[in-house]
């Protein structure tokens, strides 16, 4: 039986990455929005943590963003629609990776 009611207004739950097949657990505090290992996103969510998007696009890294008061934000581009996302990062992402990322694309944000 299928709810006509909005169902959810915010997941936080584990997920497989669809990209690295890697295993995610929920977010403390947050809502768990890329993998924690390969920083890879889909596009599921309109706003974050809805998972009401249903372009369902791989979501890869363009770029980094750096705000005094949030942290290190990760830009993703939708590889199926072109959308541009922000998604912060989380204090348990992978730092290896966040390094890489960091020597390897512009910390500019597309305007
Ligand atoms: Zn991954
Ligand atoms: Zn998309």
């Amino acid at each position: 039986m299928f709810m006509q009611t909005k169902r959810f207004t915010k997941i936080n739950d584990g997920f497989i990455c669809s990209q690295c097949g890697k295993e995610n657990s929920p977010l403390k505090g947050g809502c768990r929005d890329h993998c924690r290992f390969c920083l890879g996103s889909s596009h599921v969510d309109t706003f974050p943590g809805d998972r009401d998007n249903l372009c369902g696009g791989v979501m890869s890294v363009i770029g980094i963003d750096y705000k005094s008061k949030k942290g290190y934000i990760l830009l993703y581009r939708c590889l199926k629609c072109g959308e541009i996302k922000r998604n912060k990062t989380a204090n348990d992402d992978d730092f290896e990776s966040l390094r890489s990322f960091f020597s390897s694309i512009p910390y500019k944000a597309p305007r």
